[in-house]
């Protein structure tokens, strides 16, 4: 079986160096923010070109945290992708503030910029931009909309660490970012994790002490915070694999060209490369396929794993029921005709080629 991603793989081949940062932390005898935190903090932010960087518990913790500290809440609209991961849109609901789906456009399937001003009303305080796929989003006209409106920018950047815009990396696009280290993402760690960054100096003032029981200073509490911190352990285990995640992302790049250069098959639509001048980390390779049940079903007889991302669109999940009798036709066809390929940073060219053959050879 060709696995999609082989999670043990990808960490065996620092195995070594795993287990010496683990046994640092243990002989540290110090287990919450400490030297490991901060230094892959400082180490993060340098490699996303971003004056700051705040670890956090998780890629959903960021994001809330951000429009947290952003005061959004309570009356507040916040603009996102109608097909993004649910985690984007439940960090709007979890602060009180109202998520605005905005619908992607089928080629790049990220939130066509076009149709966001239509939807930007005087509640409006944010919108936040998920690089779907670990492909960027077109930044430009975002932008340019969260000038005139005087809207934040806020990045899900969960699926794209290390991707750039315009030579910029993403996590420095916007005016904060939300970061995912849960093992399957590009930068991977050995639990939960998660991260922002950010070059708005009060901001991440506020958002160190949010994820600190509002604290600066220990028992003295300025907001009514959360215990959302980054655990000492797993920013050990990052510290490992970040100078590695150059090397994986030129992996899965190489594997991504050559499925567009081989993949040839009427039957399969790959992915369009985005026109603006953007570097894809490619976090899964998507195909759409009509017959998408019938196609998943063919590959795993022939011994190819493959996932989807992702079954159910967040308008049509039970926990958002009142949004169910709403119609986003552009990300229903996408949920319903996406298909997620092997794109494993440890597989091998003789794993790729047997991809693109049975691939080739799928006739419906
Ligand atoms: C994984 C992911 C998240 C959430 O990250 P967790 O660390 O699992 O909380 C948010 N947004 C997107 C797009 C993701 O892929």
């Amino acid at each position: 079986m060709i696995s999609f991603l082989d999670i043990k793989k990808i960490n065996n081949q620092y195995e070594e160096e795993l287990k010496q940062a683990a046994a640092r932390v243990i002989d540290s005898g110090w287990y919450i923010s400490g030297e490991e935190v901060e230094a892959f903090e400082q180490e993060f932010a340098a490699y996303c070109g971003t004056k700051h960087c705040i670890g956090v518990s998780n890629g959903l913790d960021a994001l809330k945290l951000i429009l947290q500290a952003y005061e959004i809440g309570e009356g507040d609209e916040v603009i996102v992708p109608s097909n993004t991961y649910i985690a984007s849109i439940l960090a709007i609901s979890q602060v009180g503030a109202t998520p605005i789906l905005v619908e992607p456009s089928l080629e790049t399937c990220n939130i066509n910029p076009m149709l966001i001003e239509e939807k930007i009303s005087p509640n409006t305080k944010a919108i936040l931009v998920v690089h779907l796929y670990g492909r960027v989003v077109e930044m430009s006209h975002v932008l340019e909309l969260a000038t005139k409106y005087n809207l934040k920018v806020i990045e899900d950047a969960a699926q794209a660490h290390g991707a750039k815009y315009n030579e910029k990396r993403v996590g420095n696009l916007g005016d904060a970012a939300g970061f995912s280290f849960y093992p399957g993402k590009n930068l991977g760690a050995l639990g939960d994790a998660g991260a922002i960054t950010t070059n708005d100096d009060a901001l991440a003032e506020t958002l160190r002490a949010y994820r600190n029981y509002g604290s600066h200073k220990k028992y003295e509490n300025i907001y009514k915070g959360f215990n959302h911190r980054l655990d000492e352990m797993q920013a050990a285990f990052l510290r490992v694999k970040l100078p590695n995640l150059e090397q994986e992302n030129i992996m899965r790049r190489h594997l991504a060209e050559m499925y567009l250069e081989y993949i040839k098959n009427p039957l399969i639509k790959l992915p369009s490369i985005p026109q603006h001048k953007a570097e894809c980390v490619w976090h899964v390779f998507t195909v759409r396929v009509e017959n998408r049940g019938k196609f998943q079903q063919f590959l795993s007889d022939k011994g190819i794993q493959t996932i989807i991302h992702y079954p159910i669109p967040p308008h049509q999940q039970v926990a958002y029921s009142e949004w169910n009798k709403l119609s986003y036709p552009k990300s229903e066809q996408i949920h319903s005709e996406i298909i997620s390929l092997p794109i494993s940073p440890v597989q091998s060219e003789e794993e790729m080629w047997k991809v693109i053959k049975i691939v080739n050879s799928y006739e419906g």
